[in-house]
């Protein structure tokens, strides 16, 4: 089946091939093909018609004038013969003939009876030959059928009483037809024969007459109507032709015409036509008539070739006819083709181009029929669609245009959404961040988050100094931005709170702030309208215009955030130094002890350490006040402060415990070695330099009570209390002295 169907498939892509290959799917081929065929088939039709017609009609013709030739000549075959039998009987009636028979009859031959009659007979036999022409020979013949007087006196003596024209030539006039006259050698076909009678009526001899084969002849050769092929002819019952042919050799006296239609016509003794070879091989047409007084047939025929010359004729005219009505018609159908193919093909190949894309083109109407009215009628369609197009290009354009700025908006606002996020984010951080070291800490990640592509450093100041402590940085360039820079921006004189040193020729100002290469964006953080920090940004421009890049506005308000978190984180910070530190000392003040005494307790139980604290009063403090003044005082007490935060190891705390007491924690002091570092700190602080308003102060001495954890008391209370003890024994016991609590009498830890 598949088979098949392949096979099917091979057909009609063949069948495709030939009909592309023809290209009748042109309208110029088609109309040349139509125009042909419109001319062909009604001319083959006619034509064919018309020859079939005039063949079968010219047949019928041929046969006509064929069969009015054969009745002429049997008519004139007749007329000959019925001459024959009038010259017979006129050779007989002179009253001479019977009376000349009676001597040979009766006479001995040789005897001049019989003599005479015998050569005036032959006088008389000869000169009917010579004035009828009708018979070439004449017998006459005794009842026994011999020969008596023969015109060839060979002839004489021969005994006839065998043939049919002697016995019944002497009952009456007798024509013979000798249909085997020309095969015996006989030059004529007919024998007339009739009785003498004598005076008594009584039949004594024979008179023969052989006719003259010449007028038979000249009765078969006349030509009338038959053309130049056409001749007639007698055929013996035996086939043999009895008369001369036209064409055939003279000396081939004997032909055989033996054809079906001579059999035909022989066997039944009827008329007949047809159309057959004939004894020289030519296709003739040939009537057949039996003639029943000779027993011959008579032949009329003509060559085919020339009984149908005339329908040939036609034929080549109609031929010649098409051939010519063709010629016009392609002629003809060329130039409509051309008139209307060319500028159909015109209109379509300029449709074609313009389908490929070329709008502009324009078919030129090359005449005011109906194919100009449709190039017109494109080339109105192709403008319209020209308009279209354009009016759909400029909407497709629109359209981008909208759906990039929404591309574009949208992108801003998921950009916006992610900077906003991470905005809150920083802050949320920031607002959590306990210290400004935390905080720190937690932005320089985000900030990285924030400005993602961008290499940047964060300066910051969280005292009053006149630099910015760099915070963090990110990015490429981390390990070249300096530690510290001024907070001065030469680039931020104009009251501007950024910068673009790129951009305004700021070049060299930043290239004083910042000593490396320039950055991108410089934007200010402001606290209370106070400059507090710098963020900085390296990179290439982003999205946004010169005037004001995308970067900016994101800077600004991350800067914004920044300032604002730290400056409350730096608040907080001044806030919480304010309440727990001594305005006068800068140390701790009492609230702190309080604070931290308790935390530092547990931790050192935690870890197994112990922690040492110090009362430390100064002696007769009073006595300077009153001598020098409270401002000396004063002094002496910042002096004091500024000693202890300076002088102590990085984890000891030193707090102002109240007036001119001192409480001193450190972790990790034991026993051992706390009244040594007591006393070490009671000799330098007793050769401190006291100046004051220009004055020197006498130098001033200290007494110390010390309690160690655990040793002396596990609680704030207890160990206080130990080192108050301490010191109220110092004290008293003179001054300028340290002592170390007492153990307390088996107290048990229990927090
Ligand atoms: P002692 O050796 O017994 O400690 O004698 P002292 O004079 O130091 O002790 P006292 O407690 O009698 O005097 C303490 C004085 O310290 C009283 C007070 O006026 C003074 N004082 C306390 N606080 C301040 C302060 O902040 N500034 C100044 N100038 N004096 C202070
Ligand atoms: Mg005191
Ligand atoms: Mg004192």
């Amino acid at each position: 089946m598949e088979h098949v169907a392949g096979r099917f498939k091979h057909l009609t892509s063949q069948g495709a091939s030939l009909f592309s290959g023809l290209r009748l799917g042109t309208i110029r081929n088609r109309l040349l093909i139509a125009s042909m065929l419109l001319v062909l088939l009604p001319m083959l039709l006619i034509g064919g018609s018309s020859v079939l017609l005039g063949l079968r009609g010219g047949q019928a013709q041929v046969v006509n004038q064929l069969e009015s030739v054969a009745t002429l000549k049997e008519e004139q075959i007749v007329a000959w013969i019925e001459s024959l039998r009038i010259h017979m009987g006129a050779i007989v009636y002179p009253h001479q003939v019977p009376r000349l028979i009676e001597p040979l009859l009766t006479n001995e031959p040789g005897s001049t009876a019989y003599t005479e009659s015998y050569n005036e007979l032959r006088i008389h036999f000869d000169g009917v030959i010579a004035s009828t022409g009708l018979f070439e020979e004449v017998l006459l013949l005794n009842p026994q059928g011999r020969a008596l007087v023969a015109t060839d006196p060979a002839k004489e003596g021969q005994v006839h009483s065998l043939q049919e024209y002697f016995w019944r030539g002497i009952e009456g006039t007798y024509v013979q037809s000798l249909s085997s006259a020309t095969a015996q050698g006989l030059s004529s076909p007919v024998v007339v024969s009739q009785p003498v009678y004598d005076v008594a009526g009584r039949a004594r001899a024979v008179l023969v007459g052989r006719a003259s084969a010449r007028t038979l002849n000249e009765i078969m050769l006349q030509r009338a109507g038959l053309g130049e092929t056409g001749e007639t002819y007698l055929v013996g019952p035996n086939y043999l032709l009895l008369t001369d042919s036209r064409f055939a050799d003279r000396r081939t006296q004997i032909l055989r015409l033996h054809t079906p239609i001579m059999e035909q016509v022989i066997r039944d003794q009827t008329n007949a036509a047809g159309i057959y070879d004939n004894y020289r091989q030519q296709r003739v047409i040939g009537v057949y008539h039996w003639l029943p007084s000779l027993q011959f047939v008579l032949v009329a025929e003509q060559e085919e070739r020339e009984a149908f010359q005339t329908i040939y004729a036609t034929l080549q005219l109609t031929i010649v006819i098409a051939l010519t009505a063709m010629l016009f018609a392609l002629i003809s159908a060329l130039f409509a083709a051309r008139g209307i193919a060319k500028p159909l093909a015109s209109l379509a190949d300029t449709a074609t181009r313009i389908a490929a894309g070329d709008l502009q083109l324009i078919a030129h109407p090359r005449h005011n029929d109906e194919i100009g009215a449709l190039t017109v009628a494109f080339n109105r369609m192709t403008a319209r669609l020209r308009e279209l197009i354009g009016n759909l290009e400029s909407h497709v354009a629109e359209l981008e245009q909208a759906e990039a700025e929404v591309r574009r908006v949208n992108q801003q606002l998921a950009r916006d959404v992610k900077e906003q996020e991470l905005l809150n984010r920083l802050s949320s951080r920031l607002q959590q961040s306990q210290s400004l070291e935390e905080a720190y800490a937690v932005s320089i990640p985000l900030l990285q988050e924030i400005f993602e592509g961008y290499a940047g450093v964060f300066y910051h100041h969280r005292d009053k100094a006149a630099v910015y402590h760099r915070v963090g940085t990110w990015g490429k360039q981390d390990d070249t931005y300096p530690d510290q820079i001024t907070s001065t921006c030469p680039a931020m004189q104009t009251n501007t709170r950024f910068a673009y040193p790129n951009n305004e020729g700021k070049a060299q100002a930043c290239a004083d702030c910042l000593p490396i290469r320039d950055p991108l964006l410089c934007v200010q953080l402001h606290a209370n309208r106070e400059p507090s920090g710098l963020l900085c940004l390296y990179g290439e421009p982003g999205s946004g215009n010169a005037e004001e890049p995308r970067e900016l506005s994101l800077a600004i308000r991350t800067a914004d955030l920044l300032a604002l978190a730290l400056a409350s984180l730096q608040l907080r910070e001044d806030l919480r130094e304010q309440a727990i530190r001594d305005p006068l000392t800068g140390l701790f003040n009492r609230r702190f002890v309080n604070e931290i005494l308790g935390p530092k307790l547990i931790e050192a139980q935690r870890h197994q350490r112990t922690l040492g604290i110090m009362l430390l009063d100064i002696d007769y403090f009073k006595h300077i006040n009153d001598t020098f003044g409270h401002d000396a005082g004063d002094t002496t007490l910042r002096i004091l402060g500024r000693f202890l935060s300076t002088s102590l190891r990085g984890e000891d705390i030193a707090c102002r415990f109240g007036g001119e007491e001192m409480l001193l924690i450190m972790p990790g002091m034991t026993e051992e070695n706390a009244l040594s570092r007591a006393n070490n700190l009671r000799e330098a602080i007793s050769n401190l330099d006291l100046g004051h308003e220009g004055q020197r102060l006498p130098n001033i001495t200290t007494s110390i009570g010390v309690a160690i954890f655990p040793e002396h008391g596990h609680t704030h209370d207890e160990l206080i209390t130990a080192a108050d003890h301490a010191l109220y024994r110092a004290k008293s016991e003179g001054r300028n002295r340290a002592y170390l609590a007492k153990p307390r009498e088996a107290t048990v830890y229990n927090p």
